[in-house]
């Protein structure tokens, strides 16, 4: 029984063992399932950080590059507009999403500016009156001048016709202080004037900014005002004698809107002179009532602040003692007088004066000009260029008009734009 005794001595033995493995199996299991469900929770928890972390860097690298996107076709809007330096400066400006991209943008606007060179070429000055843009009554049988008109005015539709065609011939408007600096003591040096090959300055005034009751009954504009988007507009009488608010009905806004679509055409803004005849008031807007002064000047102001600069085209615009081969040094002075007394209050200070008829003064007449500040005196005629003389810049100016374009065709063509594509065949037949 011995064997039977140690038999079951040894079964129970046995028996204790598995029990022991089971349990350690048992204690195994459970330590490691344990351990594995909470290595694996640190390692998700781990893992959802890393991916909000990338998906949160990936958002801001899209933000970035959105606002790279923007910067660089703002900087090239003003590379359009002549604004280098600008350009380059705004491309840089912010470190956070500066990288390659940004550098090499900037590498080619400064690529750009190195290849710039002086322009050496003529320098042409075009000026315009307000615009005819009623013909059937500017040249109908009520009108108060259809000849004169025909001679000295140019339509809606032709100066609709010029500006695309001048942008063409490479010309982008600027300003005389583009060409010239004039020191304190008032001497006039000349300034280099940087442009892309194939581009030419051209200088731009309008005459006569007033509109007198025959001229607004003709068919040309009333008044200058500033509309609901703070821009200039025209208000103008129509042929049924209703008025009405136009931005094609003069100049300004019809080069405001040409500019806007096309900034290649204005050098750093520029835009043009706004003549100011002071008897005939300041842009529909009578400077001795003090009301309408203040309303002219808002315009002033806003036109000077989209690029227009204000000049004077003298008080009186007479002949006789005032600006003739007559002029009396007592006739100027009392012309330049009044205008300063009515008209550069609302406009503000000039150094340009648009000689009326394009009379040039003689000797102490011209030399009074001068010191009473006009430095740049502006003429007519289609030839010669710009000259220093002594501390004034006499300035040539081309009248685009039904005359210019009729008696001096080819030339216009040669220098400006195919007279033929331009010329309003409303006109009456010129003689
Ligand atoms: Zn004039």
């Amino acid at each position: 029984m011995s064997i039977g005794g140690n038999m079951s001595k040894k079964t129970k033995n046995t028996q204790r063992q598995v029990a022991l493995i089971i349990v350690l199996i048992f204690l195994i299991i459970t330590t490691s399932v344990g351990g594995f469900i909470f290595i694996k929770s640190e390692l998700d928890k781990k893992n959802n950080n890393n991916n909000n972390n990338n998906q949160a860097e990936i958002e801001k690298e899209k933000a970035r590059e959105v606002k790279r996107v923007e910067l660089i076709s703002k900087a090239s809007l003003m590379v359009s507009g002549y604004y280098y330096e600008e350009a380059i400066e705004l491309l840089k400006s912010n470190s956070d999403i500066y990288n390659d991209k940004m550098k090499s943008e900037v590498k080619k606007v400064e690529d750009f500016v190195a290849d710039l060179e002086p322009y050496t070429g003529r320098i042409e000055q075009v000026f315009f009156h307000t615009l005819i843009v009623y013909p059937e009554l500017a040249f109908g049988p009520n009108s108060s001048q259809p000849q004169g008109y025909n001679y000295w005015m140019t339509t809606q539709l032709e100066f609709q016709r010029m500006l695309p065609l001048l942008m063409e011939k490479g010309y982008v408007l600027i300003r005389i202080s583009d060409l010239y600096d004039v020191d304190a003591q008032g001497n006039v040096t000349e300034k280099e004037l940087y442009l892309p090959q194939g581009k030419r300055p051209l200088l731009m005034s309008v005459d006569n900014v007033g509109y007198p009751e025959s001229r607004k009954k003709d068919g040309f504009a009333s008044r200058l005002m500033i509309d609901d988007n703070n821009e200039i507009t025209a208000v103008i009488r129509n042929p049924k004698g209703v008025e009405i608010v136009s931005r094609t009905a003069e100049i300004f806004p019809i080069v405001d809107d040409f500019i806007k679509a096309h900034p290649e055409f204005s050098y750093r803004g520029a835009k043009g002179m706004v003549g100011i005849t002071g008897s005939w008031g300041v842009m529909g807007y009578d400077p001795k009532i003090a009301s309408e002064a203040a309303i002219a000047k808002k315009i002033a102001n806003r036109l000077k602040e989209l690029g227009w600069d204000f000049v004077s085209h003298s008080y009186t615009h007479a002949d006789g003692k005032y600006f003739s081969e007559n002029s009396t040094l007592e006739g100027v002075k009392e012309d330049t007088e009044l205008f300063k007394k009515w008209i550069v209050p609302i406009i503000g200070d000039s150094n340009v004066f648009i000689a009326p008829f394009g009379v040039t003064l003689k000797g102490e007449l011209y030399q009074y000009m001068i010191d009473e500040g006009y430095t740049f005196y502006l003429t007519v005629d289609r030839r010669s260029q710009p000259k220093i003389l002594g501390k004034s810049v006499l300035m040539p100016r081309i009248n685009l008009d039904g005359f210019v374009m009729n008696r001096d065709k080819a030339y216009i063509t040669e220098h400006f734009f195919d007279v033929d594509k331009v010329y309003d065949s409303r006109r009456p037949v010129f003689q």
